[in-house]
């Protein structure tokens, strides 16, 4: 008998059949004795543009059914390594982003109470200010991973201080995340004043554009992120799928082109193995604009290697 719970495999039940829970794993109403606890947020009333992100979570779980329990690049295992099960999705009010926004951080609060990561599937990424809100309230404040084309630093959008493209101010008003150990990844495009990028780094924030992205490994930089953050600062890592480029990741609400590839993205996830992560999401898959899968597909793939990368996952 297996000492963790596994993943349902394709050759016990075929990989179209079943329960489409995240990585055919246990659904689960409790994350005690969990190492980590698989989290849907179907949050998408804090979009600007396109909306359909309420859709990631399901769409996300039932991609997932294809992906296989061992890491053939790294050989971590994450489910010889975690007791892992699928915590299923916060019931926010989808009138009401403020109250569902308190919603969320009540949820991961209590689940928090529990000594647990959780891995969060968005959901636009609003839903990452509540969840820093939990995870500062228990770890103080953290070091950050943020892949992304935008900053998410706007001060307000249509008078309002919390959407999807201001969520990082606010944290690092709140003082949920340290700007001298946070990184931005793969900003570009367009934007609404020249200097939208220089907010966070006149806090002290390191912003990496797209552009000192391009034809290059990001495993430099991202040595470079282990060594400023430290191997024992507590570390969330948050990644909006539109930090890919469109052609790898089209189903998403604000896509901008020239973005990283993904082979980049696996190196910023992979980078992140020797940090204490505290916890990941991965934001802003949005099905109605996924008409193959295969954005959720890759997004199912990139929460997998973020499994991969939390501390204490086995090489094999
Ligand atoms: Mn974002
Ligand atoms: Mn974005």
């Amino acid at each position: 008998m297996d000492k963790f719970n596994q993943p349902l495999s394709g050759n016990e039940m075929p990989r179209f059949g079943g329960i489409a829970s995240m990585f055919r794993l246990p659904v689960t109403q409790s994350a005690a004795n969990l190492d980590v606890a698989l989290l849907g947020v179907p949050l998408d009333i804090g979009t600007s543009n396109r909306t359909g992100t309420r859709y990631g979570p399901r769409q996300i779980r039932a991609e997932s059914v294809l992906v296989r329990p061992y890491n053939m690049a790294t050989r971590a295992a994450p489910f010889d390594s975690f007791q892992v099960a699928d915590l299923g999705d916060v019931a926010l009010n989808p009138y009401n982003l403020a109250a569902s926004i308190d919603i969320i951080e009540a949820h991961y609060r209590r689940v928090l109470e529990n000594p647990v990561k959780t891995v969060s599937l968005g959901g636009d990424h609003t839903i990452a200010l509540p969840i820093l809100r939990a995870i500062a309230a228990k770890h103080g404040p953290v070091a950050l991973v943020h892949v992304d084309a935008h900053a998410d630093v706007n001060d307000t959008m249509f008078g309002e201080r919390v959407t999807h493209g201001t969520i990082f101010r606010r944290a690092i008003e709140e003082k949920l995340v340290l700007p001298d150990k946070m990184f931005q990844i793969g900003l570009r495009a367009t934007g609404y004043a020249a200097d939208d990028f220089d907010w966070a780094r006149n806090q002290g924030v390191t912003v990496v554009p797209a552009e000192q992205c391009w034809y290059q490994s990001l495993a430099p930089l991202m040595e470079s992120v282990r060594q400023t953050i430290g191997a024992e600062h507590p570390v969330y890592l948050s990644f909006d799928i539109d930090g890919l480029d469109p052609s790898v990741a089209p189903g998403t609400g604000t896509p901008e082109p020239a973005g990283l590839m993904t082979s980049q993205g696996l190196e910023i996830i992979r980078g992140c193995f020797g940090l204490n992560l505290v916890g990941c999401d991965l934001v802003e898959v949005s099905p109605p604009y996924d008409t193959s899968g295969n954005t959720a597909l890759l997004g199912a793939n990139l929460v997998f290697e973020m499994l991969c990368s939390l501390p204490g996952c086995i090489r094999r």
